[in-house]
């Protein structure tokens, strides 16, 4: 039985959900058969389609996966299980020069991190463009014997010439009425190799006077020397992206075929294809039906899959995973969490306009997503010493603190307050100041979880920099006992305990560009480069962070959220990435 019944709306309605219900209510996709794999019409396949819908998430392996691509898998994946359906990772792999096994690996890695899987209801819907070579070549002999396609032996410069603009029709190829026998010596010709690259070309005869320029007779096949990191040199030509992809789509059985709003004027020609081959009896009906949504864009840096590469083989970054990238590597790393960037998807939505988000918007989905599970902790970024003046030698005062204010079952942490601390100089001054009530010589504050203070003494450098706070501590004034109340203060700040301290190296993330549209117009976008998005600064921490795991995400007490590095963590050692602050820093 199918299991469209399982239908749960968990996402707000958008135009792709309401035309989803629409064809299933319509009964339009109820006559699919499926043969349990890609097929195309002339193989039987009598089963009925279990999946209520069909879906793909189509990249190209040719680089790593950014926050762009997070909204079209979250869309794909997210449709198929609330529709019961399926969504097919596919590699749209049929550009044989820039696509790489490396790219392949993680890519997988990277949608079964964000929570999706391709293998589900005992289907398993992972494939590779690369592997319907046969069927799109197939294809493409039915579209020169039926006259739907011609082998074209101008040069690119004399194909380009007779284009047309948008103004002006096209111009017909000489070689446009040629025999359809002719056509296909030739390209049988193409593909054992005769001849060299870019001496000719497969090409759709639909009209050369379209106004729509991607119907004047579009390029199906070219010649290509490359050898494919999967089909090796088996073949020497290739289908062109516009010619693979909806036949791809329809041996897959994709009922929604869902890319971004460049494509729409590709539309016509996606029809066009799958139409002249279900006319020849290759595809099955109901074809897949293409459907545009605006692509994600997120200020104060680039998602072109070519300017990423550019920064990370410039060495501008350290890689792609470099927790300043947009790529999803870089953002996992950074620290952020599958459900964050799920929420983040959500919330964005599906429209057909043009899509600029600011980056508060994925922190705000950050925070959200890690205030409940993030234990919290203290930690010193930029540490001065504070000395407790009347604090008896040698002693030891054990305090505690909750993992979690709402989950009191997780228990407390412990650590000691003594007579020499390390307090964040920023919560120092030498001198009192209008709105600051912190340290500074006569004023009050509680250490939390400890004591109130009273500060001496600030001692600072030529340029006014804070060097070392002296204190004087109320041996009644400690958090949970009787006489903590009577102490009216203002500020509460951290600490650590200079004994028990541990040493960590913390990095910190800015903005990885100046400029909020950095690629937009005629930018130098290299030169817009914040070269201070990165900063490694030498942190203490409190002793029970000593248990952190690698990947381990911790609120950090008054400064933000913070994980300890996948890769780079360990107890010797700890090292921890800032992934976002608590409040929205101001720009
Ligand atoms: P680039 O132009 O950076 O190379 P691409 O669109 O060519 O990116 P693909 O690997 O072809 O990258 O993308 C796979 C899928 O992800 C496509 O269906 C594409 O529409 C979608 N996608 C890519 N970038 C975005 C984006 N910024 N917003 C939404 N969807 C995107
Ligand atoms: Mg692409």
């Amino acid at each position: 039985m199918a299991d469209t019944t399982t239908t749960k709306q968990t996402a707000p309605p958008n135009f792709i959900r309401a035309l989803i219900e629409h064809d299933l209510s319509s009964g339009r996709l109820t006559q699919r058969s499926w043969a349990g794999r890609p097929s195309d019409a002339r193989q039987p396949a009598s089963q009925r389609d279990g999946a209520g819908i069909r879906t793909r998430f189509p990249p190209e392996p040719n680089g790593y996966l950014h926050i762009g691509h997070a909204k079209s898998i979250c869309l794909n994946f997210g449709l198929a299980r609330d529709y019961g359906g399926r969504c097919h990772m596919r590699f749209d792999d049929t550009n044989p020069v820039k696509e790489d096994q490396e790219y392949v690996d993680s890519i997988l890695d990277t949608v079964r991190w964000l929570g999706f899987s391709w293998d589900e209801h005992s289907e398993s819907n992972l494939y590779f463009a690369s592997d319907y070579f046969q069927a799109l070549y197939d294809c493409a002999e039915y579209l020169i014997k039926s006259s739907h396609a011609y082998v074209d032996e101008q040069s690119a410069e004399q194909m380009r010439a007779k284009r047309g603009s948008l103004t002006e029709p096209g111009e017909d190829s000489p070689y446009r009425h040629r025999s359809p026998e002719e056509s296909l010596m030739r390209f049988r010709e193409m593909r054992e190799g005769k001849h060299p690259e870019g001496s000719m070309v497969l090409r759709a005869k639909i009209d050369m006077r379209s106004p729509n320029l991607n119907l004047r007779d579009p390029a199906l096949y070219r010649i290509r020397f490359a050898e494919h990191h999967r089909t090796g040199n088996q073949w020497c030509i290739y289908p062109m992206y516009d010619y693979a992809h909806p036949i791809s789509d329809a041996l897959e059985n994709i009922t929604h075929s869902l890319c971004t709003l460049e494509f729409e004027d590709h539309r016509p020609f996606y029809d066009w294809v799958l139409e002249r081959l279900a006319e020849g009896g290759f595809l099955r009906r109901p074809l897949p039906q293409q459907t545009e949504f605006a692509r994600l864009n997120l200020y104060y840096t680039v998602t072109s899959k070519r300017k990423l590469q550019e920064l990370v083989s410039s060495g501008r970054v350290k890689g792609w995973d470099d927790p300043r990238m947009p790529t999803l590597v870089g953002l996992r790393r950074r620290g952020f969490t599958p459900g964050s960037i799920q929420l983040f998807c959500e919330r964005i939505g599906v429209s057909k306009a043009n899509q600029w988000v600011d980056p508060s918007v994925l922190e705000i989905a950050l925070r959200d997503d890690l205030e409940p599970q993030a234990r919290r902790a203290t930690a010193v970024m930029d540490p001065v010493l504070l000395e407790i003046e009347n604090w008896p030698q040698g002693h030891r005062e054990a305090c505690e603190a909750p993992w979690h204010p709402q989950h009191p079952g997780w228990g407390q942490r412990q650590f000691h307050c003594t007579g020499r601390l390390w307090v964040e100089r920023d919560d120092v001054r030498a001198a009192a100041e209008k709105g600051f009530f912190r340290l500074f010589p006569g004023n009050r504050v509680r250490l939390r979880y400890g004591f109130v203070i009273e500060c001496r003494a600030v001692d600072v450098d030529s340029d006014g920099k804070v060097l070392r706070v002296v204190a004087r501590y109320f041996a009644d004034s400690r958090s949970g006992t009787a006489g903590a109340d009577s102490y009216k203060v203002k500020g509460n700040i951290h600490w650590v305990s200079v004994d028990e301290a541990l040493a960590a190296d913390v990095h910190l993330y800015e903005n990885l560009f100046t400029d909020p549209q950095p690629d937009s117009g005629e930018k130098d976008w290299l030169s817009l480069i914040n070269e201070d998005a990165h900063r490694l600064v030498k942190a203490w921490l409190e002793p029970s962070l000593a248990k952190a795991q690698a990947a381990e995400h911790f609120q950090f007490e008054r400064l933000g959220y913070f994980v300890a590095d996948r890769l780079e963590h360990s107890t010797e050692r700890p090292v921890f990435q800032r992934t976002v602050g608590l409040k929205q820093a101001s720009r």
